[in-house]
């Protein structure tokens, strides 16, 4: 069992008190590089994550001003930081990342409260300077309700920062469900949280059986919003399940990010920025790219700089010093990037990087070598499919319409990079790439200051940003006589 002194107890957090599952189940939290017991969490269900919505319900009727919810923000920035040796740990430990990238995420979280602090001024009442039927119009932004925040294990802090922060500007009370995969992380902020003076139910904690705790959540009245982040296939399951109360979501869903490098860019600073964006968390997120489209002219010249510096990364368990990249989450998110590689070579594909030796042993250490491949054609799983892992999948285009229509070729639309020196076919080919987010010469993610989220089948709503703090208002237009 892992000892912290941001964990005291492996439970949730319902209504302002730690709380076990009412059957007193737990579930095993692992370390996927080594597969040593973390800990074990309460195995939550209907009834507990019913209370956990009446809390918030309660919590909604008496709103903490816009002064409270500022100095809350800043608060918990300022505790992430402080603790960030800490966190960085946990997070890591259960989710595998380096530890330079676990103590990063904490930072990254901390900006997403520290932004949402520093601009609760976009979520004034605004009055209107024109005078429709001759009355004073206001329009305000009201708490949207009971907020639910689902996430996955790839960012285990970071990924309920984006949503939290913004629900706690918007005054709108939270029930957070992490991963099963990644609880403890969620736990050290409960803690951190635990110490401010919120009122009871305004934040809540529920962890255990997604099946059974996503069903109260879409079926309750209370739960106006519900924030995804995780696959397609459960988000289509959300948007069914939101029909009968009518809710308003947010999905962040799967991606399939074009990396296109045109013949006329500086080949060593693409070269840098695809290492710096394919391998974070070990190719396993959402802005991840996963084709490498490759102008015909440098694809020889390129691949082969890739193929030197991934040769050069090391694989290991995320605590050890000098580790570029962790093991992935589990034997499926592992099968996953094999089924991919096999079915790429068979079907011709080249591997520049050597052979992929075979997984031993059981579930943990599912240490996957960084793996280069040219030759890839659009029909390949690993180019229809998000790989979630580290497999650098390399096609060749010609021509600019080429390289447009075969980025645009998937029902994926979050992350894609272009990099040509040429601003005009920049600006041609980002105003024409249907992708949410497009680094211009660099492979940067997401920032607390921006708007991100995805077209087409990654999704809809965006996070970060003042967009990101909109997701959970209702906007009142009051006219007045
Ligand atoms: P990933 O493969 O990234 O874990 P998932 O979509 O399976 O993606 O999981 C993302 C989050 O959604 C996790 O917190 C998971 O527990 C939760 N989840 C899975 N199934 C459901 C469901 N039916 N209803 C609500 N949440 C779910």
């Amino acid at each position: 069992m892992y000892q912290s002194e941001l964990i005291p107890a492996m439970k949730g957090y319902i209504a302002g008190q730690w709380v076990s599952a009412d059957s007193g189940r737990t579930m095993n939290v692992h370390n996927p590089a080594t597969g040593d017991l973390l800990g074990a969490v309460p195995m939550m269900e209907a009834a507990e994550t019913t209370r956990a919505v009446e809390a918030a319900e309660g919590a909604l009727a008496e709103a903490p001003s816009a002064e409270q919810r500022k100095a809350w923000l800043m608060a918990i920035a300022k505790a992430l930081r402080d603790n960030a040796f800490e966190l960085g740990r946990i997070v890591t430990l259960e989710n595998g990342k380096p530890l330079a990238q676990g103590e990063g995420e904490a930072a990254y979280a901390a900006g997403f409260f520290e932004y949402a602090g520093q601009n609760m001024d976009v979520l004034k009442p605004r009055r209107l300077d024109e005078r429709p039927n001759d009355h004073t119009w206001t329009v305000h932004f009201r708490p949207a309700g009971v907020v639910a925040l689902i996430t996955p294990w790839n960012f285990p802090l970071a990924m309920v920062a984006k949503k939290l922060a913004a629900s706690i500007a918007a005054g709108a009370p939270a029930v957070v469900k992490p991963s099963e995969k990644t609880p403890l992380s969620m736990i050290a902020l409960f803690r951190l949280m635990d110490r401010l003076d919120m009122p009871p139910g305004f934040v809540n904690l529920v962890i255990g059986e997604p099946k059974e705790i996503g069903r109260v959540l879409m079926e309750h009245e209370a739960v106006r919003v519900v924030s995804f982040t995780g696959s397609t296939a459960v988000g289509r399951h959300l948007i069914t399940a939101s029909a009968p109360s009518v809710k308003r979501l947010s999905l962040e869903l799967g991606g399939n990010a074009p990396f296109l490098v045109f013949d006329d860019c500086d080949i060593a600073a693409a070269t840098d920025h695809l290492m710096k964006n394919k391998f974070r968390a070990g190719g396993q997120t959402c802005v991840c790219t996963n084709r490498v489209l490759v102008q015909k002219g440098v694809v020889d010249r390129f691949a082969a700089a890739v193929a030197e510096k991934v040769l050069a990364l090391k694989v290991g368990n995320g605590m050890e010093e000098g580790v570029d990249i962790g093991p992935l989450i589990d034997r499926a998110g592992h099968d996953k990037v094999r089924r991919h590689l096999e079915d790429a070579l068979k079907k011709g594909a080249v591997s520049l990087t050597g052979d992929v030796p075979a997984p031993e042993g059981p579930n943990w250490g599912q240490f996957f070598k960084p793996t280069v491949l040219r030759g890839v054609t659009p029909e390949m799983a690993c180019a229809r499919e998000e790989t979630f892992g580290p497999l650098v999948a390399i096609q060749e285009f010609d021509t600019e319409e080429d390289a447009i229509r075969l980025a645009n070729g998937t029902e994926y639309g979050l992350a894609a990079y272009v990099f040509t020196k040429d601003a005009d076919r920049a600006c041609r080919v980002i105003r024409n790439l249907r992708f949410g987010h497009v680094g211009w010469n660099t492979g940067s993610g997401p920032a607390p200051q921006a708007p991100f989220g995805g077209m087409k089948q990654s999704g809809f709503g965006r996070e970060g940003g003042p967009e990101g703090m909109m997701e959970f208002v209702e906007i009142q237009t009051v006219p007045m006589a």
